[in-house]
């Protein structure tokens, strides 16, 4: 097993982690539907994407319960 050779000092781990903080997602708003939703993906309130309905929506999809 690899082992440390030294110890990594305070001022070392804080410059390491200066690199690892989280970045705020950049939500915009459905040209559709008006709800925030991440750049680049379908929205997911109403399943829209630049303007177009690409994915149907569960409640818009008649499932006949019987059949299963
Ligand atoms: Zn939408």
């Amino acid at each position: 097993m690899a082992v440390p050779k030294s110890k990594i000092t305070r001022s070392r781990r804080g410059m390491r982690r200066s690199h690892d903080a989280l970045v705020a997602a950049n939500p915009n708003e459905c040209s559709n539907c008006g709800e925030l939703k991440r750049p680049h993906h379908v929205c997911g309130a109403c399943g829209h994407y630049d303007e177009r309905e690409v994915v149907a929506l569960v409640d818009e999809i008649d499932i006949d319960e019987d059949a299963a």
